[in-house]
């Protein structure tokens, strides 16, 4: 790992005015939370920040319900936290599932929920530092859109990068009307949960629409009565501590056997959290049966651009949809899901 000053903020506005944007050689300084993915890039020299300005001590932990019923979220809450909070576990049960099967027990004790939503793709080519990679390297190329591309997008791409995004909790987040508090050396700001994240287009190497010195503080949302209808598939090559080869986060929000509004997350398929909204539409007063859910699936993958090694992802992706809506339309409210 190379040399990098250490600095540690009192709180939030000193953390915002010792990140140092500029930095040297292109890259600037950063935060560190959990440090669960900035320190692996580090040692594997894929990022290279002069400084790491420390968040532990600002504080930024907590979950709190205002009177009006708003959740405020903490960047600092840990994804273990979170994961136990009665407010998504019992409420919203597609936040607490998306977390609890994510990463590993030790990652979820220290990973933090800020840095998770910004956590990095897990294409080989961005991680080796050697091939040409146009998100690491801009310019350079893509080596997987013609190589190992297995593990990659089936949406969201362009001819510059197909890198998927690997987290879960962001899929499900998405399903809410959640905003994203950020601060920076130009005051606070609020951000729409769903224009945190920008496609790779043209400019892969810009995956958020933050600022160099902007720190996420924290979430603030609403959790509606239907949400707990709602759950969390995950497809993964086994069943813990793997990222998602396509998952389904759904919610749907039922009148007997008809849908009056489903939301539909999707992870592992994409380039950025996707919100698969024309089969939300499509679902909307239809009745919930099986070959709506399949219908459901096949319009989310509408579009979808398959590479060599990731075909699969499609029909994956496409049964995780309707296992999602099945599963959720048959969970028993009052206790426990109906055989
Ligand atoms: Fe780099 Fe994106 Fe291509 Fe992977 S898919 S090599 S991250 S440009």
């Amino acid at each position: 790992m190379r040399p990098f000053n250490y600095q540690r903020p009192a709180n939030a506005e000193e953390a915002v005015a010792m990140v140092d944007p500029m930095g040297v050689a292109g890259q600037g300084g950063a935060f560190l939370a959990g440090g669960t993915t900035i320190i692996d890039l580090m040692k594997l020299h894929v990022v290279t920040p002069p400084s790491l300005t420390d968040l532990g001590p600002v504080g930024l932990d907590e979950i709190e319900e205002g009177n009006d019923g708003t959740l405020h979220v903490g960047a600092r809450v840990t994804m273990a936290k979170a994961a136990e909070h009665p407010a998504f576990r019992d409420r919203a049960p597609v936040l607490s599932e998306a977390l609890w099967k994510a990463a590993s027990a030790q990652l979820r004790n220290v990973a933090t929920l800020g840095g998770n939503v910004l956590q990095r793709t897990r294409c080989p080519y961005f991680r080796d530092n050697v091939s040409p990679c146009n998100k690491r390297d801009p310019g350079s190329g893509c080596a997987a859109i013609g190589g190992i591309n297995r593990l990659l997008a089936v949406l969201g791409t362009s001819e510059q990068c197909i890198a998927n995004y690997a987290g879960d909790w962001a899929n499900a987040l998405i399903l809410f009307d959640a905003t994203v508090e950020t601060m920076s050396g130009d005051g606070g700001r609020e951000i729409p949960f769903a224009d945190l994240h920008v496609l790779p287009e043209d400019h892969p190497e810009r995956e958020t629409v933050l600022g160099d010195d902007e720190l996420i503080t924290g979430y603030r949302l609403k959790i509606p009565g239907w949400a707990r209808r709602s759950l969390y598939v995950k497809a993964r090559d086994r069943d813990s501590y793997a990222f998602a080869l396509a998952s389904a986060a759904v919610a749907l929000d039922m009148d007997g056997d008809t849908v009056r509004e489903a939301r539909i997350g999707l992870g592992g398929v994409a380039t950025v959290p996707w919100r698969a909204r024309e089969a939300e539409e499509f679902l909307s007063g239809q009745s919930l049966t099986e070959e709506t859910a399949m219908r459901a699936g096949e319009i989310a993958f509408d579009g979808a651009q398959p590479y060599e090694h990731n075909a699969f992802k499609v029909p994956l992706g496409r049964n995780a949809v309707a296992k999602g809506l099945l599963d959720a339309a048959s969970l028993d409210l009052a206790g426990e899901a109906q055989q």
